[in-house]
């Protein structure tokens, strides 16, 4: 369709697909001088119309003239994406073994790579960037932050003087110029966070185009810390980027980002996919945090890419936690990354008393211990708040029959859907029903059991609801109020449960690990850790370092003021070696003894792993796949391991069975060798299975 006289020219476009590397479509004349590298583009495929990245265009193409498609429009004021975001975002399709559209499309906000409604979309982005960004209750217009942040800044709240071992950690950190990882290691409460604060703003009053990138975990971008970040930086423009903005704002955030308009870009995993045109330093905080890693799409580690893109923009990173990641810890400990720390938390000897309660043989009420009752009823004689902990929201994690054993599995899960109640409140009457955490699905609680009919079913143990009801009626007086996912599903809530407990007007707060992590509440000086057990034996060997790092971060939730505090951990396993290192909060201790069992058994750090998992409607079909793929590899190169395929340790989701198998090698280098050349072959298998292969798995 090229205008008479001027050369056909042929755009090759990025889609998010899992085939092809690139699609080639033809270019209308007044398109030529738009479509460059970078640029976005509306195309049809199949009869839809998607949005997509120019990776070049050429004179020619290989495809027949006939079935080359036009390019439906270039999307002329889209930032036009630079070529070393391109370069990284290669880098990252390599390590995760995925195609480049499929890691740079997703990485867009959904608002921009949605194609157009028609006519509307010309003025997307323009629209967008007037936009006010409207994030919390402090925001402002992304392009006027300059002008007014300084009226967000508290009167006289001076920046803290930082104390030695923090300065000793700020010298650190300054000495690199270029690229470095340093591992910054400290208790909660040690003043890590401002240390890194301290650090940006010298790196952002460096240059006047800095920006300066700060990950946080998906839990940890609370209104709290924005608002600390723009009473901080005043003056200096913000993005915030995570996954449950409103779609639009996030995409006027990240247009401020990506044209240089914010200089301090802080949000969740997906942030680091963000091309930043002026980025000069990374802080990872939280770094060994499970969230750092998505779990669906391609399975990117956001700490391990963070490294990589430090790397090659030859800048600073910082990897800041209180329970560093054994990967991060082994790094350290080789040197190559430098290891900062901070010794002793910032408000002197606050560190609470552990203590171990054995819930055997012990009068228990509502699943808590005499001593448990009291320390609780102790604290709240003083005016002081109390922390129940439990890793299991709902009311009870199954429903029973004593007469037969029935027990609620899930129809379509090898797992058991549990008991919710909803309502029970002032004038709204409880109404329960099962439902499972793995596939969602609901059902009502039967009026009688369905394997015998008896009509007298009941909740087996409990999970943070019934704890509730529970302390509801251990501690009448009290103002309890409770934090899990189930609360937080309704938007705000979760900030007011944090707010109301920051106001003192909270004297119990109960709930899982979202209460866990950031919160600084004063006057909260016990905390009670309902059941430790389940993390200390599991099949997962990272189980303990993470109820290691669980077990830190709720402890160090108390006594922040400066109060003597207590953590009370329920557990039938006391003598745990893991508990000794919690009580000296001895992180070292447990790392290393942890890294010698790793070592010995031959596991990661140690080990590099990379995992196929195979989902079919009958597991002898997935196994099947999987041992044919197992075949392809022939005898696998020295030092390679390809275990056998097994049914995954939850074999059915979602009426799906499912099976994986394992790969593994001392060294990176040879398994993706390997994996470059066998994953093609797999490719080519038949079987009606889907299939997925996941680099540095979390969970095996
Ligand atoms: P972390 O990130 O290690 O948990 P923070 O940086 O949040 O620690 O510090 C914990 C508390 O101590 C915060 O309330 C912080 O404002 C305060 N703080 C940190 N450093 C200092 C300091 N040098 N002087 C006074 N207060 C400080
Ligand atoms: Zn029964
Ligand atoms: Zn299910």
């Amino acid at each position: 369709m090229s205008a008479p006289g001027s050369p056909p020219a042929y755009a090759r476009v990025l889609l998010d697909l899992p085939v092809g590397e690139v699609f080639d479509y033809r270019l209308g004349p007044n398109q030529v001088p738009l479509a460059v590298p970078g640029a976005w583009v509306v195309v049809p495929w199949g009869n839809a119309q998607r949005v997509g990245l120019v990776a070049s265009v050429g004179p020619s193409t290989e495809l027949a003239e006939e079935r080359v498609r036009e390019v439906t429009e270039v999307l002329a004021d889209a930032p036009v994406l630079p070529a070393d975001w391109f370069a990284f975002l290669g880098f990252v399709a390599g390590y995760y073994h995925r195609t480049l559209g499929e890691v740079a499309l997703p990485a867009l906000p959904k608002r921009l790579r949605t194609p157009p409604a028609a006519r509307a979309r010309g003025s997307v982005f323009a629209r967008l960037r007037r936009r006010p960004l409207a994030g919390d209750a402090d925001a402002r217009p992304a392009g006027a932050v300059d002008a007014d942040a300084h009226t967000t800044r508290p009167a006289g709240s001076p920046l803290p003087t930082l104390n030695p071992d923090q300065q000793a950690a700020l010298a650190g950190l300054r000495e690199a110029t270029g690229f470095r990882v340093s591992l910054l290691h400290g208790v909660t409460g040690s003043g890590k966070t401002e240390v890194y604060l301290h650090w940006l703003a010298e790196v952002l009053a460096g240059r006047p185009d800095a920006q300066a990138l700060l990950l946080v975990p998906e839990i940890g971008l609370t209104p709290q810390l924005t608002g600390l970040l723009r009473a901080r930086f005043a003056g200096v423009p913000l993005a915030v980027l995570h996954s449950e903005l409103p779609d639009a704002e996030r995409a006027a955030h990240w247009l401020a980002a990506v044209e240089g308009r914010a200089r301090l870009v802080v949000g969740t995993r997906l942030a680091v996919l963000t091309p930043l045109p002026g980025l000069a330093a990374i802080v990872v905080d939280e770094e060994h945090d499970a969230s750092f890693k998505q779990q669906e799409g391609v399975r990117y580690s956001a700490r391990d890419m963070a490294v990589a893109l430090a790397a090659r923009r030859g800048i600073p990173v910082v990897l800041g936690s209180a329970t560093p990641s054994l990967e991060s810890w082994r790094a350290a400990q080789t040197g190559r990354y430098r290891l900062l720390s901070l010794p002793d938390r910032v408000h002197a000897g606050a560190w609470p008393r552990l203590r171990r309660i054995d819930p055997r043989r012990q009068a228990m009420v509502h699943g808590l211990a005499p001593d448990t009752r009291q320390a609780i009823s102790d604290a709240l004689a003083r005016g002081e708040q109390a922390l129940v902990f439990m890793n299991r929201r709902g009311f009870a994690p199954v429903l029973h029959c004593e007469a037969c054993g029935w027990l609620s599995a899930c129809e379509h899960c090898a797992a058991f859907r549990v008991l919710h109640r909803d309502g029970g409140g002032a004038g709204s009457p409880a109404r329960y029903r099962l439902q499972c955490h793995h596939c969602g699905g609901q059902s009502r609680v039967p009026r009688a059991c369905p394997g015998c009919g008896n009509v007298d079913l009941g909740p087996l143990g409990r999970g943070t609801q019934r704890l509730e009801d529970g302390l509801r009626e251990l501690y009448p007086q009290a103002r309890i109020a409770r934090l899990d996912r189930d609360v937080a599903r309704h938007r705000g809530a979760a900030g007011e449960v944090i707010a109301a407990a920051h106001r003192g007007e909270i004297d119990i707060l109960v709930g899982t690990q979202m209460l866990a992590k950031g919160h600084d509440f004063q006057r909260l000086t016990c905390v009670v850790v309902v059941d430790a057990d389940s993390g200390l034996f599991s099949a997962d060997f990272r189980a303990p370092e993470r109820l290691f790092a669980l077990l830190m971060q709720v402890a160090g939730r108390a006594g922040r003021a400066g109060a003597a505090s207590e953590v009370l951990i329920q557990t039938r396993f006391g003598q745990h070696p893991l508990f000794d290192a919690l009580a000296r909060h001895d992180f070292a201790a447990f790392a290393d003894a942890q890294l010698a069992e790793r070592h010995q058994a031959g596991l990661p750090p140690f080990m590099h792993q990379a995992l196929m998992r195979v989902e079919a409607r009958q597991l002898d079909a997935a196994l099947a796949f999987l041992g044919q793929a197992r075949e392809l590899a022939g005898t696998p190169p020295e030092g390679l391991t390809l275990f056998d395929p097994v049914p995954m340790p939850m074999a059915r989701l979602a009426g799906r069975e499912r099976a994986q198998l394992l790969l593994e090698a001392p060294a990176r280098a040879p398994l993706h060798a390997f994996l470059r050349d066998w994953l093609p072959a797999v490719a080519g298998l038949k079987g009606a299975v889907r299939w997925q292969i996941e680099i540095d798995p979390l969970e095996i």
